[in-house]
């Protein structure tokens, strides 16, 4: 039937530019696509195709393929061969696999929709898709991500919304262009510090996660809409903490010490410091202190700070103020806190 379908389409010459071929019950692609060699769209969405035919990797001016509700169980292999493609769309099959080949022929892809499948990982190789701006996985089964498609430097939105995701890449601050990301009905308890470098950043959606507290740096970022219900957010009410006396390894004590004089240009020091790289990188993982602003590396008082949001930001309606993670050096610096600052028991 879906040749039938296609000759009628290639009635006026095989010049035919776009097929659509939307909701024919078709369970086979047709084998005289081959002839369209010309062809710049195809829509079979709403079929009932298990398999591509290999024809479809002769279709080298294609530029918009949809594929969406069909039967595919991986993203078709024969599409790396398409190297024209901007648009593809595979929404709404039972894709499990992804071949990591499948990226290196896709060096114009634009865009990628792959919402309502059966994904559970994705290749290291979608760092690949160079030219990705959109990209979008809502409804599959990711339980992470890859950090390669942290390298997507081209990218601009990214929806991730119910997945089983529990952690963001640290890398995710590589994503420079990034404007929208939508990670809302994951497991999420955390984002990263690096999530307060995405300068780009306007909307960001994390309802529905299990996150208590956001990185410090976070009521920085230029969000117009940014979305957090279904949270269990630290609630500003004194929490008491459970702090001990300070107790600081030697490590700790050389460490501090080494890094407050470093800040003090202590030239002995900076000087001394070259001779030992391994040293130079651990302290370079140094945090500050809220309070005094000195360093401290393995030891601190974990505490939350409530923000009031931009008022620029567009926001939950019940969310007035933000908890923030921030760390303090020691005891002496926690009873020099100010009113909003709180220790997490
Ligand atoms: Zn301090």
């Amino acid at each position: 039937m879906a040749e039938r379908l296609l000759i009628r389409v290639m009635k006026g010459g095989n010049h035919a530019k776009i097929v659509t071929l939307n909701g024919k019950k078709i369970t086979k692609m047709p084998t005289s696509l081959e002839n369209l060699t010309g062809l710049r769209s195809l829509d079979f969405q709403n079929n009932q195709i298990f398999k591509v035919c290999p024809q479809l990797s002769t279709l080298t001016q294609l530029i918009f393929l949809n594929l969406g509700n069909n039967f595919l169980e991986e993203v078709p292999e024969e599409i790396k061969y398409i190297t024209s493609l901007k648009k593809l769309h595979l929404f709404g099959n039972r894709i499990s696999k992804f071949p990591p080949g499948v990226c290196d022929g896709l060096q114009n892809l634009i865009l990628l929709n792959l919402n309502n499948n059966k994904l559970t990982w994705l290749p290291e190789e979608v760092g690949r898709l160079r030219s990705l701006t959109y990209l979008s996985l809502n409804c599959n089964q990711l339980t992470s991500i890859p950090r390669q498609l942290c390298f997507l430097k081209n990218l601009s939105e990214l929806y991730l919304n119910y997945n089983q995701l529990s952690r963001i890449p640290e890398d995710i601050k590589y994503l420079k262009k990034l404007q929208r990301l939508s990670l809302a009905r994951n497991n999420i308890e955390f984002l990263p510090e690096e999530f307060c470098d995405l300068k780009k950043l306007r909307i960001l959606d994390v309802a529905g996660n299990i996150i208590q507290i956001f990185p410090s740096g976070f009521q920085d970022l230029k969000l117009q809409e940014f979305y957090c219900e279904e949270n269990p957010l630290f609630r500003k009410e004194p929490i008491i903490a459970d702090q001990q006396e300070d107790l600081w390894n030697l490590l700790e004590i050389t460490a501090r010490f080494i890094m407050n004089q470093l800040e003090e240009k202590n030239s002995f020091i900076m000087h001394a410091i070259e001779e030992y790289p391994d040293i130079k990188n651990k302290i370079s993982k140094g945090k500050r202190c809220v309070i005094c602003g000195k360093f401290f590396l393995t030891t601190w008082l974990e505490c939350v700070q409530f923000v009031s949001p931009s008022e620029t930001w567009k926001i939950s309606k019940n969310l007035k103020l933000i908890p923030l993670r921030v760390l303090l050096c020691s005891q002496k610096c926690f009873s020099e806190r100010g009113p909003n600052i709180f220790g997490i028991a």
